[in-house]
């Protein structure tokens, strides 16, 4: 299996302990990206209203989908903070690739890595990503234009130097113009475009996008945003060839220096999928976009 989303957080999880997480639970390869935030925390007010959360997120009535989007939207509050389930987190503004580009030369057999941009942060993407896109595992582009508040449009030049260098990116949307999904897929067809966790909050209309378009593609990681009823929405609007495997690891399963891949392991068993789907959506669609076989 191979983990298209994770969080190198070495506070909760070194990287000898991931590699011991990952070998416990058949996954092959990781894709790293520069931790934003503090460990998040999961408490029993996220564990109750979550899933009323993403069954509102997921109705067709167009009303709740956008009361839903407006309390998603108020987690992200003044000078750099987030509201994750009534807690607040002090967010990093150039989250540092540097960590994630030497654990990556430490163990190029088991690791790929995320340059994460931030076009309102103090470092120019366009230099970050031709200065680590040349170093062999450094797979493709993070962005969060959610919790870094911005209007995806502000990710124009980053998106046409991931055109022209060929590179995947990976993206959490957020609410408005910051969430301005179609926009990316349309003005960046060379782009590969991985939307976050089924493509929140927009989960609908992105999955449904994913099956037309053939450079937009949807991760079902994150037990916070993903589970088994929009999982299975995702692989039947976009197609078991647009939904990638992930974790959103190391927050909220992990313990003693480890992290507990069983959750995703058991949401892809709950699919039900026969064997070629699950394998393509486990490890061969991310395989096939870092092959650039999928433009
Ligand atoms: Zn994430």
């Amino acid at each position: 299996m191979l983990d298209c989303h994770y969080h190198l957080d070495e506070s909760s999880v070194s990287v000898d302990g991931l590699l011991k997480s990952m070998d416990s639970c058949g996954v092959s390869r990781t894709a790293l990206i520069a931790p934003m935030c503090p460990d998040i925390k999961h408490n029993l007010f996220m564990a109750l209203a979550s899933p009323v959360f993403l069954r509102l997120l997921r109705s067709k009535i167009k009303a709740a989908n956008a009361a839903v989007r407006a309390i998603y939207n108020s987690w992200v509050k003044e000078n750099c903070q987030v509201d994750v389930g009534g807690r607040l987190y002090p967010l990093t503004i150039q989250p540092d690739n540097k960590r994630i580009v030497q654990v990556v030369q430490e163990h190029p057999e088991r690791f790929y890595g995320w340059i994460f941009v931030n076009p309102k942060g103090l470092e120019d993407p366009v230099s970050q990503i031709d200065r680590y896109s040349k170093i062999p595992g450094m797979i493709g582009v993070k962005a969060h234009p959610f919790w870094h508040s911005y209007p995806v449009s502000m990710l124009w030049a980053t998106a046409a130097c991931c055109q022209e260098k060929r590179l995947p990116m990976l993206i959490h949307l957020g609410v408005g113009e910051n969430g301005d999904f179609a926009w990316l897929a349309k003005n960046f067809p060379g782009v590969n475009f991985i939307f976050a966790h089924a493509g929140i909050p927009y989960q609908r209309d992105v999955c449904a996008l994913a099956a037309s378009a053939p450079n937009v593609f949807v991760d079902i990681s994150c037990s916070s945003y993903i589970n088994v009823p929009i999982a299975k929405m995702a692989v039947k609007l976009a197609g078991p060839k647009k939904c990638l495997w992930g974790s959103d690891g190391p927050y909220f399963h992990h313990k003693d220096d480890r992290f507990d891949y069983s959750f995703y392991v058991q949401l892809l068993k709950n699919l039900n999928l026969n064997s070629e789907d699950e394998k393509n959506i486990s490890s061969g669609n991310f395989e096939a976009i870092l092959q650039g076989q999928s433009k």
